[in-house]
């Protein structure tokens, strides 16, 4: 791939090209349909990947889905998360969290799904968005303009769009063209996948993530929709990815759980698993997303989570810029929120998985005593046992947030219908009393988002947290919360550059 040339002539095919169909993109391209952009996403294979990686989705992913029409049927073919144990190499449990079945966000804390099944799910509601999906074509080059990008795609021509966003994954090509490195946090452990079919009810497995902190082989057991289950086994010093791999070993390492002959090895694969991010993540009309801009290891099970959560983020963005008149600025801000947060989950995740990656018997020992003072309260750490304690981070204040704002907003239920779909993809301000229709704020209001009160839909007041308003996203993370001009101002010059500027980076 390549990067600047001449201006383009001609009209754009799209507003928006995304490379790569994969959670990510699919994602991205199905928001920004919604908010009236022309999608084209080009992807490389013909099928959908058939074997899972990703296990585990949180609520905000699911509330996500919701937005795109199909977090009833992901729900509908997965499993609520009921918590996760830590255990020692004796199966004593060291730490135990238990995972609240509903989250402030109205959707199921975390749940376990069949990665394929979501994606089948997810790109049928996509196409259904009207999103353009170019199956078995890659993006061989991108050719940047002042106005737009040119696209080529092997075998098939080329596109122009305004924007270009690579959610390609891994091995991301785009990555190349913007010309960024990844930030790396030093991690590196290489693990075993396996996923079973099992063959009926198979006694012996929790019905809970197991993380088994065993020295002489740190191990994870993750229930699976549809009779599947997976086992997760670290590989150690001076093993190699086909010795664990052959059946032998496989079978061996399972027999630990349960009798072999009542699963069969629906796939095996040795991942090297590291926490990665890219420095730079927009050049001028190209961006990164999920994998492609950041990598973690799966201790937390949020590698698709945070791709999902970088399409929620640029979505509106685009759209706002193409559609709203915000500033191009605003897209910077896309970095300056989701680079340290998915920073700050990534080092949350290495942190979990050095605490099981450990083989050294005395350090483990060290560790089980640690964190057996703190599930019963005796030692120095905090937080060890009961609910699952939040690792996800708001949003830095700062970039396209103001004061009170940052953390993702709750979800209630009005009358039935969850707030956000009656806001739809929008901002919304909700506010303790009716505004008055002659001020400016409820002018501004109704041109540019819409307007709840708490007077009519009692089931806002949480959302005030005591304050006069609170503006939300399309993202639905809080935008401000005040008096309703402090408020309106913020909004105004987030999504108008009015006012006070909108922040990069800080
Ligand atoms: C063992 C394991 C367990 C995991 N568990 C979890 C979990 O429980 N929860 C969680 O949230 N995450 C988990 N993850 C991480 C998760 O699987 C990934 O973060 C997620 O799949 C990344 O999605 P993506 O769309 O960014 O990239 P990908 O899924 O890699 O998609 C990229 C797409 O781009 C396409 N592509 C690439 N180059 C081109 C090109 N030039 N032109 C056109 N198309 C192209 C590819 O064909 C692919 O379809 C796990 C990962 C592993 C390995």
């Amino acid at each position: 791939m390549t990067g600047t040339g001449a201006a383009p002539s001609g009209a754009f095919d799209a507003d928006l090209v995304v490379v790569g169909c994969g959670p990510t993109g699919a994602t991205l391209a199905g928001l920004a349909a919604l908010r009236g952009l022309r999608v084209v996403v080009v992807e490389r294979d013909r099928e959908l990947f058939a074997l899972p990686r990703a296990v585990q989705c949180d609520h905000e992913v699911l509330r996500i889905l919701q937005e795109l029409g199909c977090a009833e049927e992901v729900m509908a073919d997965g499993i609520v998360n009921e918590g996760l144990d830590f255990l020692a190499a004796d199966r004593r449990v060291l730490l135990s969290f238990s995972v609240p079945p509903l989250a402030p966000t109205g959707w199921p804390t975390s749940v376990f799904f069949h990665q394929p099944t979501l994606e089948a799910t997810l790109r049928r509601a996509v196409v259904s968005l009207g999103v353009e999906v170019r199956l078995g074509a890659t993006v061989s080059a991108l050719v940047q303009h002042d106005a737009g990008v040119d696209v080529a795609v092997s075998g098939a021509g080329h596109l122009r769009a305004r924007w270009v966003v690579g959610c390609d994954g891994a091995r991301s090509a785009t990555r190349q063209v913007i010309g960024t490195s990844l930030r790396d946090t030093g991690f590196e452990e290489a693990w075993l996948v396996v996923d079973l079919q099992l063959e009926g009810a198979v006694p012996g497995l929790p019905s809970r993530c197991l993380q088994v902190c065993d020295p002489s082989r740190p191990h994870t057991l993750v229930p699976m929709p549809g009779g599947r289950f997976r086992f997760e086994f670290m590989l150690l010093a001076g093993e190699s990815a086909d010795e664990l791999l052959d059946p032998a070993s496989i079978r061996d390492l399972v027999s630990g759980w349960i009798d072999p002959a009542l699963a069969r090895v629906e796939r095996a694969a040795v991942y090297t698993f590291h926490g990665l991010v890219a420095s730079t993540w927009r050049d001028r009309r190209v961006f990164l997303a999920g994998d492609a801009a950041h990598q973690t290891p799966p201790f937390l099970g949020q590698g698709m989570c945070a791709g999902m959560r970088d399409a929620a983020n640029l979505a509106w963005k685009l759209a706002a810029v193409a559609t709203g008149g915000a500033p191009d600025r605003l897209l910077d801000t896309y970095q300056a929120e989701r680079q340290p947060h998915a920073q700050a989950v990534i080092d949350a995740a290495v942190e979990f998985g050095r605490l099981i990656c450990l083989t050294d018997p005395q350090a483990a020992a060290e560790r089980d005593a640690g964190l057996t003072a703190a599930r019963t309260g005796t030692g120095a750490l905090t937080g060890g046992s009961g609910a699952a304690p939040n690792l996800i981070p708001g949003l830095a204040r700062g970039a396209a947030v103001g004061t009170g704002g940052g953390a993702l907003s709750r979800q209630p239920t009005i009358d039935g219908v969850r707030l956000d779909d009656l806001v739809g993809p929008r901002t919304a301000l909700c506010t303790a009393a009716p505004l008055d229709p002659a001020s400016p704020a409820a002018g501004w209001w109704s041109v540019h988002g819409v307007a709840l009160d708490a007077t009519t839909n009692p089931g806002l007041a949480p959302l005030l947290e005591g304050r006069e308003a609170c503006a939300i996203r399309p993202d639905r993370y809080v935008l401000a919360r005040g008096g309703v001009e402090e408020v309106t101002a913020v909004a105004a010059s987030v999504l108008q550059g009015h006012g006070a500027p909108v922040a990069a980076g800080s």
